[in-house]
């Protein structure tokens, strides 16, 4: 992926600015405690996939770190339109971050706080037809996060420590676990197929319960599969007939290696891809089919 070019815009509370001219209190608490939530989206021929979902979860998570939901956040859509068009990136992620806002450093912030409201674009390329689902290697990773997993905080250290240390050992990304049971992914979360049948972790408060993870199950369930939302174990992870994670830029993702074993014939299986296909044909027909009235999928 290109770095962002000095004169591509992004959004600074309120205004379109020049990536090289918008700058950040120092004092911004996102910086100095982490204290904001996010969202990553994809827009593909100039149209957003799942922008409700994506809100809605925004929303969920300022509401699980008490920030009352500055009124621009149900303008994210229109400014992310903007945005996109603007900046002539047709095929985009485009990142939304919340924070409180600048105070004085302090562990209690402030009554009244003004929120930061930021809003990035980053190229990403065009959807093709029929792509071949992408195969990953995974580590293992102890799980070493805090006990609200569930709101998409900036908090991601431990998460970005543990995909440093697959890249280290060859990987893609860092399945975590908190003793034998299997939380989720680095960036991602995790599905495990097993005679036909799949399993990922519960909606609950130990993972971020991903827009994709919920759009796949129901795909998956669509085509008559039984879904377990029930954590796994590592053995159960090691012993899998197919691995396979997903998230809005990974997609449904094949896991073909866990710390240097295969899984099964190290391949892509038919279930995920099969869930891989339906995944894609979804964004096709969201954001390619000509004729579309409503950019907002
Ligand atoms: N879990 C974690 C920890 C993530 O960071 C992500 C994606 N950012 C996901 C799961 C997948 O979520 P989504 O499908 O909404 O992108």
């Amino acid at each position: 992926m290109n770095a962002t070019s000095p004169a591509t815009l992004v959004y600074l509370n309120g205004e379109f600015l020049p990536y090289d001219q918008a700058s950040l209190s120092i004092d911004d608490r996102g910086t100095l405690f982490s204290d904001g939530v996010y969202e990553v989206l994809e827009y593909f021929a100039g149209r957003p996939f799942a922008m409700q979902q994506h809100v809605d979860r925004l929303k969920y998570s300022l509401a699980g770190i008490c920030i009352d939901p500055p009124s621009v956040v149900d303008e994210l859509p229109a400014i992310s339109d903007e945005l996109i068009r603007r900046n002539d990136m047709p095929d985009a992620r485009v990142y939304w971050q919340v924070t409180r806002g600048p105070a004085p450093r302090n562990h209690l912030p402030p009554s009244d706080p003004t929120p930061t409201v930021l809003v990035t674009t980053t190229p990403t390329q065009p959807l093709s037809s029929n792509p071949p689902a992408r195969q990953w290697k995974a580590i293992t990773h102890e799980d070493l996060r805090w006990k609200r997993c569930c709101y998409k905080t900036l908090m991601l250290l431990p998460n970005t420590l543990a995909k440093q240390q697959a890249k280290r050992d060859g990987c893609q990304e860092a399945i975590l676990h908190q003793g034998v049971a299997v939380t989720e992914g680095g960036s991602t979360n995790v599905f495990v197929v097993r005679d036909g049948e799949l399993w990922t972790h519960p909606a609950n408060e130990a993972i971020l319960r991903g827009i994709t993870r919920d759009l796949v199950i129901d795909y998956a369930r669509a085509m008559d599969l039984t879904v377990h939302e029930t954590a796994v174990t590592l053995d159960e992870l090691r012993q899998a007939d197919e691995v396979f994670v997903t998230g809005t830029t990974t997609h449904v993702t094949a896991i073909t290696h866990i710390d240097g074993h295969p899984i099964q014939l190290g391949e892509v299986g038919p279930v995920t891809a099969s869930l891989h296909d339906a995944y894609e044909q979804q964004l096709m027909q969201a954001c390619c089919t000509a004729g579309q009235t409503s950019p907002h999928a």
